[in-house]
């Protein structure tokens, strides 16, 4: 085959064998002679869904029906023959917890999620991460087990009491498959954040110091152990046979290393997939003193493995994809041809779940900079491959300090379809380049542990070393002796720093804050000023920032784009052009009136710091949505009323300022003289409401016809005829909205009850800094 090169093919057995990869967006099942020819191949989707932002579950049923799918495609297509061993490989990081009988209680919450980010902070704060690095090999990060772990035992402690064991998804396979146990493989293990790489054992010492419950972590296994026997019961899902050896093969980034043939220590190989890593197997331990990069079990007992891993790899294209409504990935090659090399200064940094290695940080986030009124959508998409095949040097950088060598770099994964992108790594990382003429080198990785259990090679690097495929030299490769001393110009001289940047008088925990900057500014003079930079703490009702900063100019938070993305709709979402200037902050038509900071705000004029977004929330969800993207960039948000406020509702710069578009009177008992009113009502429709059917609220503040209320709760208003009707503490009667966290909240309307903390007057008065009232019933008066 032309410009193909082809890899060993030595046959020793006739033994066939069946290869499973889980993937978290499908499992795939291949079936593979002794010298490596797929004789069969079956793929089923089994994707992930995000129950909340930042969330990610792959469903275990579906992971299940899609092994069983994938099987019998695999099978059929290969006319159903002898199968000798079947081995499984799965994502890293996965899991879900069982009961004593296997019984699944959760869906498996994958590494993608990051509902975990707080955890991983306090454990790595709690264990000195340098120890735990040290013993563990990997770096605390919300994809590891513990952090998640320790978010489950804090919000679903029913489920860690009644659960027997944690399970991986290829654990979970395996016992479907007829194992009748769930034992976690080495090197899946070590992605839990408690295994020591050394013994390969679970560390007490860790294990100790973060009170896991001892008895749920699994047994654990080498790679290549046969985990137990095919039931005739699997059989009839799958269409395997009966009393089949199942192996636990190493996880799916081993395995990919076996796939592609990277088995001689020093040898890399880049995986361009949802993630972006570049890896290789060691024969010895590596300690990496920066602690950039993660040392894992390999893909044998005595091999580890160094990984560089980045969070965004080929899905920064589906994101922007998402973005513009139409996919990318087809029409690469011909956007790359629209644009060139440097993107015309524009720059994209891919951290859109943080960053990884070698420049970690889970709070920054992702940017496009350098933005011109020339730039074109060709750029903007060369600056997104750019963005990540530069983070791909640094890591290449990273990894030859420790005497890895990227020549013949082998890339795999969705993104190493496209030419334009394996030449744009060839000219950056100045190297050539290889591709695998078939996806999915993982199956072909796990198929080397099945041929090894069927006699068919003596170890699984021989194995590997047979079977693996062929490589073809991606066509544009000729040109990069005549780019790369253009890139070399174009490469920073140091790496883009993504480093948090953290305004405000203390820094905060990634949860959202709802700042009232009145309270605001009574707790830093309560605590003698502003503080200097400290520990990250979480504080309800602090103001804080989280961006990233590329060098010390380019501030990134969160954006307009990011709220979109997490399912607000764009029509509930005032836009604000950077080019525009000052923000406009009353986007809903609002006269500015005698407003915020009246009288200061008279004196001192319109003039504001823009927030990055303005949201005007028609519904609960809305406020929901904007919270938890708040909370996931760490973001200051604002609630606003109409703004008449008189102690300067929006100073302190808030990131988003949430405006609410929900303005309909719900109710009126008259028996019981309550109205119920959503928060964006204003006084004067409320009190003409009232009087029509003869009743009146009895408040009459002199911005009647100019505040919500909304803004009369949360400043625990008064008014004129307060001395006989009382403040709006003592009309409160039922409150709904919104807590920091984004849950919903309801306190109905009824009689008062004699114990406990009374959450009606809590929330009077609050200013917005422990949730937002979406409705209140309200008593009134005849
Ligand atoms: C000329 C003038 C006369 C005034 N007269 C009086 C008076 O007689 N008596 C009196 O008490 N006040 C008076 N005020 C002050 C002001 O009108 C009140 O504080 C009013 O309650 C604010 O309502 P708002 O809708 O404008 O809220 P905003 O000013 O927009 O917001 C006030 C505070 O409440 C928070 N907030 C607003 N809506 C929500 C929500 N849905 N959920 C959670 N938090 C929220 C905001 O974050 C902010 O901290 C007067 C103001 C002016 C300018």
């Amino acid at each position: 085959m032309p410009g193909h090169e082809r890899r060993t093919a030595v046959s020793r057995s006739s033994g066939i064998v069946v290869a499973i990869d889980i993937g978290t967006s499908a499992v795939k099942a291949g079936v593979f002679a002794a010298d490596g020819r797929r004789l069969g191949y079956g793929n089923v989707p089994a994707p992930c869904w995000r129950p909340r932002p930042g969330w990610s579950e792959q469903p275990a049923m579906r992971i299940w029906q899609a092994t069983a799918g994938a099987c019998r495609q695999a099978l059929a297509e290969a006319g159903s023959p002898k199968i000798e061993a079947v081995a499984v490989t799965g994502a890293r990081g996965s899991f879900a917890l069982a009961d004593r009988d296997g019984t699944l209680l959760t869906d498996f919450i994958t590494w993608q999620d990051r509902r975990a980010l707080g955890q991983a902070a306090a454990a790595a704060a709690l264990a000195d991460a340098g120890w735990l690095q040290r013993i563990t090999g990997v770096r605390m990060d919300a994809s590891l087990w513990l952090p998640r772990l320790l978010w489950l035992i804090e919000h679903r402690r029913d489920l860690v009491a009644a659960a027997g064991c944690i399970v991986t998804p290829q654990a979970f396979v395996i016992g479907r498959l007829g194992a009748g146990h769930w034992p976690a493989e080495w090197s899946a293990a070590a992605y839990s954040g408690l295994f020591d790489i050394a013994d390969h054992r679970w560390h007490e010492g860790l294990v100790d110091t973060f009170s896991v419950p001892s008895g749920l972590l699994p047994a654990t296994l080498p790679p290549g152990a046969e985990a137990g026997r095919t039931s005739p019961a699997a059989g009839i899902e799958t269409a395997l046979p009966p009393r089949v050896p199942i192996v636990l093969a190493a996880a799916d980034g081993p395995c990919a290393e076996l796939g592609c043939g990277v088995v001689e220590p020093g040898r890399l190989i880049c995986y361009l997939g949802t993630a972006l890593s570049v890896a290789g197997p060691v024969e010895r331990r590596i300690e990496d003193p920066s602690g950039n990069l993660i040392t894992a079990p390999g893909s044998t007992r005595s091999l580890y493995r160094v990984l560089a891993l980045g969070m965004a790899g080929a899905s920064v294209l589906d994101w922007y994809g998402k973005l513009v409504g139409r996919p990318v990935l087809d029409r690469l090659d011909a956007l790359m041809e629209g644009s060139v090399p440097g993107a015309g200064g524009a720059r994209f940094i891919p951290a859109l779940a943080g960053s990884g290695a070698p420049h970690w940080s889970a709070e920054a986030r992702g940017a496009f900079l350098g933005l011109g009124f020339g730039h074109t959508e060709a750029d903007l998409v060369r600056a997104l491959l750019e963005g990540v095949v530069f983070e791909c040097y640094w890591m290449i950088e990273a990894l030859r300090t420790f005497g890895f060598d990227p020549a013949g770099l082998r890339v795999t994964g969705g993104g190493s379809r496209s030419n334009a992108w394996t030449q744009l790594i060839a000219d950056i990382v100045g190297t050539e380049v290889v591709v695998p003429d078939e996806a999915d080198p993982g199956l072909r990785g796990a198929a080397a542990y099945a041929l090894v259990h069927a006699g068919s090679h003596p170890d699984v690097l021989s194995a590997a070393r047979a079977i693996a495929g062929q490589w073809i030299v991606p066509g544009a490769f000729a040109r990069r002796d005549r780019c790369a001393p253009g890139w070399r110009r174009l490469l920073p001289g140091r790496a883009p720093r993504l480093r948090p940047l953290r305004l405000g008088p203390r820094s905060c925990s990634p949860s959202a804050s709802i700042a009232s900057p009145g309270l605001r500014r009574r707790r830093r003079v309560a605590a003698g000023g502003p503080r200097a930079r400290g520990p990250a703490r979480p504080r309800l009702g602090w103001s804080a920032r989280t961006a990233g900063q590329l060098g010390e100019d380019h501030q990134v938070g969160v954006t307009v784009e990011a709220l979109i993305g997490a399912g607000i709709p764009a029509d509930e979402i005032v836009t604000r052009p950077a080019s525009d200037g000052p923000a406009d902050i009353w986007p809903l038509g609002l006269k500015r009136g005698p407003a915020d900071t009246w009288p200061l705000g008279l004196k001192r004029g319109p003039a504001r710091t823009a927030p990055a977004a303005v949201v005007a929330a028609r519904s609960a969800e809305t406020v929901g949505l904007v919270l938890r993207v708040a909370a996931a960039f760490g973001a200051t948000v604002q609630v606003q009323g109409t703004g008449t406020n008189v102690v300067g509702c929006l100073d302190g710069s808030p990131d988003v300022v949430l405006q609410l578009a929900m303005d309909r009177i719900v109710d009126l008992d008259e028996v019981s003289q309550v109205v119920t009113a959503e928060a964006a009502v204003t006084g004067g429709s409320l009190e003409s409401f009232l009087n029509e059917r003869g009743f009146t609220l009895g408040h009459y503040p002199q911005s009647l016809h100019h505040s919500t209320v909304g803004g009369w709760i949360s400043t625990r208003a008064t008014g004129t005829a307060s001395a006989r009707f009382g403040g709006l503490e003592q009309m409160v009667r039922g409150l709904e909205g919104v807590l920091s966290s984004g849950e919903a909240f309801r306190i109905l309307a009824r009689p008062r009850s004699p114990g406990g903390l009374d959450a009606l007057q809590l929330l009077t008065g609050a200013e917005g800094s422990l949730a937002v009232i979406t409705a209140a019933s309200l008593a009134v008066a005849r």
